[in-house]
């Protein structure tokens, strides 16, 4: 079936790309005409071990023939053993499985208000950070603080403030008795790879612990080894309460977490919320996997020898075009800011034979797996400057 006929089936709602994707190995994916590219998307941070990987595929195949799903009402091997690993890398209590990063944000809403109602307490509120990005479901786009999420779906649901990232003045000043969260992505990626900076991750660690508040950490883009640590709060050296998990956690098998500290576990009480997917085997198989071999394969040192070698080549394009600007970001969610809209070089790239995408429409974005080679940063970096050498811009 050819683009023009499966957009006759397929809601509009996504501004795709016109190339059917069919094989992925590694870093690379084919088209259904046999053309190859280089993958920096990744599925959008979440392919963390590339295409295939044959980890992946033994235990996909494995898991599929002993058992997919077998919902909560029992308990699975493979959920315990997640959790358990989860806990333990996080540092935080308890952990709640679900299918992706809004359901994993909506928990985290859910269980903050519970906490809160459960001491018969009237804090409700959840602030978050202009530009941030927290999913597609009503509570999560009334949580983003970008506007064009929100276009056309209200009335939106109430108790969300959202002030400028690391500015500690705006937020304290929105902070008022009803309280109850705020939530911030360490690194936010949707919202143009724009930095909190640590030390207001810190401030407002402290600001929480003195209002009464909670810290919500959204790092479905961010975490699972993506930013050069298991999670990017660890470089910020700051803890959340509550910390939500997704993409990169199954490496392309759909599974989000949320995870809650000691205190704040106990709210999501038994029939409290659920959803039926959440946690099943095969998701779990899955992720457990992708954690076992970001150990075995010493992934994370890739990602930072991989980052430092292609913020480099970034920096090369910034000191050689007055158009860009700065080179932002962490491990291997980085952006190249841009004084033009970014989509031209991005459509320029995929002739070329480079997947590539945006941050908004001035920031480029580079996400690749995180088991990229030096070799393949390398053949990117050429298909990116040769990309934009072809461009009049
Ligand atoms: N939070 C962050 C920081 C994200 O980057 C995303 C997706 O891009 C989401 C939440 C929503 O995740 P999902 O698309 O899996 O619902």
């Amino acid at each position: 079936m050819n683009i023009q006929e499966a957009n006759q089936y397929l809601a509009p709602n996504y501004g795709r790309f016109p190339i059917t994707l069919v094989k992925g190995q590694g870093s690379r994916v084919w088209d259904d005409t046999g053309k190859s590219y280089l993958d920096f998307v990744a599925g959008i941070a979440v392919n963390t071990l590339g295409h295939a990987h044959p980890a992946m595929i033994q235990t996909i195949s494995e898991q599929a023939a002993t058992m997919l799903h077998c919902s909560n009402l029992y308990f699975n091997p493979q959920q315990n053993e997640l959790a358990k690993q989860l806990i333990e890398l996080s540092g935080l209590d308890k952990v709640f499985f679900c299918n992706s990063g809004a359901e994993a944000n909506e928990a985290a809403i859910k269980i903050v208000r519970k906490y809160f109602h459960d001491q018969g307490k009237e804090k409700y509120t959840v602030i978050t950070a202009t530009q941030s990005f927290h999913g597609r479901t009503m509570q999560t786009i009334a949580a983003t603080g970008q506007d064009k999420v929100k276009q056309g779906f209200a009335p939106l649901p109430i108790g969300f403030k959202h002030v400028p990232l690391n500015d500690l003045a705006a937020l304290e000043s929105a902070i008022d008795g009803a309280t109850a969260a705020i939530m911030l992505e360490p690194l936010q990626g949707e919202g143009g790879v724009n930095h909190a900076c640590p030390h207001y991750l810190a401030d407002v660690r402290k600001l929480c612990d003195k209002h009464d508040i909670l810290l919500i950490f959204d790092e479905i883009q961010t975490g699972i080894a993506r930013c050069g640590a298991m999670f990017a709060f660890e470089l910020a050296g700051v803890s959340p309460d509550v910390l939500t998990l997704a993409k990169g956690l199954g490496g392309g098998v759909p599974i989000g977490a949320m995870l809650a500290c000691k205190k704040v576990a106990p709210a999501l009480s038994a029939g409290s919320h659920g959803t039926t997917f959440g946690g099943n085997p095969m998701s779990c198989a899955a992720a457990l996997t992708v954690l076992d071999v970001l150990e075995q394969e010493n992934i994370l040192e890739n990602v930072k020898q991989r980052s430092k070698q292609l913020q480099a080549g970034l920096q090369k394009l910034v000191d050689t075009y007055p158009f860009f600007s700065e080179v932002r970001g962490n491990g291997l969610l980085l952006g190249l800011a841009c004084e033009k809209e970014v989509m031209p070089i991005i459509h320029a790239c995929r002739e070329q034979g480079l997947l590539v995408l945006a941050a908004g429409s001035h920031v480029l974005r580079f996400l690749p797996a995180l088991n990229i080679t030096e070799a393949e940063i390398e053949e990117g970096l050429m298909l990116l400057n040769k990309s934009i050498e072809g461009l009049d811009l």
